[in-house]
């Protein structure tokens, strides 16, 4: 009888949930027209998900997702816009309800899942590039991390598991310890462990190219995304948290990223997006030196007509009902707030 009553319990809750996210879905179409105002969606992978640490722990979308929600934004009456477009409005001060969509990063699965769809539809696009990853045969610090496990995982040495992470009887458990140590320990810490843990595991060259070229882009396809919609933008050189950096390395980390940029597309960055969300107190000097003129932060919101340049806020999807409950609890509050 328990078992049963468990079953109709689950079965209740989930009708619940589809219930809930009809009713979002609909309820957008109306609000939007009642509070008419931009979006930018940041997005980091859009491919099917595997088991692995590494789809875990980088935001990814199936492509059928990514297109539901592409077509979605339509119905509820954006214009895709560029980031070029966002910042004209923002200074005349004049907004048109536009969607910018954007991703991080600079992963390939960009080029293969996401990019034939957005240039048939002729949505324009932004990429927050980590510079130092095109065509690498070097695996970024924390990617390298999540490698290493992967690997520890697949060659079922859970002792060397154990001893970094703790006991972790599951997936769920072991991704939450790598959490925690990513977020309370500065990126040096992490690099030692990181090196530690490589030497471990016997991670070789060849195996940290390999990967290196299989989720990196490379430069010819980023000039080739460049010619078809893509605004490229930077995300640092090495995506290194700004919280862990002096004045002089946050120069250095946003600085050689513009630099990258301008010297392989010929082309001057105007935005710039803080790694995990994390600023301080020299970023924002550093961005208008550089000639950045916007940045995007870490907050989750729409686009107010007066919105501060050098904290822009963004919503980033995890998949299409997430997407209508997000943007629902948005439109609400902004009501709310007009109201009151
Ligand atoms: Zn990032």
């Amino acid at each position: 009888m328990a078992f049963h009553n468990g079953r109709l319990r689950s079965y209740i809750s989930n009708l619940e949930r589809c219930f809930t996210d009809w009713i979002c879905s609909l309820l957008n179409l109306i609000l939007t027209h009642v509070v008419n105002q931009s979006i930018i969606l940041g997005f980091h992978r859009i491919a099917q998900p595997t088991n692995s640490v590494f789809d875990h722990r980088i935001g990814i979308m199936d492509p059928s997702s990514f297109q539901k929600i592409i077509a979605y934004i339509k119905k509820l009456g954006y214009h895709f816009g560029s980031l070029e477009d966002l910042r004209k409005y923002l200074t005349n001060h004049k907004m048109k309800k536009l969607c910018i969509i954007t991703f991080d990063d600079g992963y390939k699965d960009l080029f293969y899942n996401a990019y034939p769809m957005l240039k048939k539809h002729n949505i324009p696009f932004a990429l927050f590039l980590v510079t130092s990853t095109v065509d690498s045969s070097n695996l970024l610090w924390l990617h390298k991390l999540y490698f290493i496990i992967d690997k520890i995982i697949d060659e079922g040495k859970n002792n060397i598991l154990e001893k970094y992470f703790g006991p972790n009887a599951n997936l769920e458990k072991l991704l939450l310890s790598i959490r925690n140590i990513v977020r309370s320990n500065k990126y040096l810490d992490i690099s030692r462990l990181v090196f530690s843990m490589a030497q471990e595991v016997k991670l070789s060259i060849t195996e940290e190219r390999r990967r290196a070229k299989q989720i990196y882009l490379s430069e010819s396809e980023l000039n080739d995304m460049i010619n078809n919609g893509l605004s490229i933008c930077v995300h640092g050189h090495n995506h290194l948290p700004l919280n862990s950096l002096s004045q002089e390395e946050t120069e250095e980390e946003i600085k050689n990223s513009v630099k990258y940029i301008e010297r392989h597309f010929k082309k001057k960055p105007e935005y710039y997006c803080l790694p995990y969300s994390i600023g301080n107190q020299y970023y924002i000097n550093i961005a208008r030196e550089s000639g950045i003129w916007g940045v995007i932060g870490g907050n989750t919101n729409l686009i107010r007509h007066y919105e501060y340049q050098y904290n822009l806020p963004r919503i980033e999807p995890y998949d299409f009902n997430s997407f209508c409950r997000q943007i629902c609890g948005l439109y609400i509050k902004a009501i709310l707030r007009r109201i009151g």
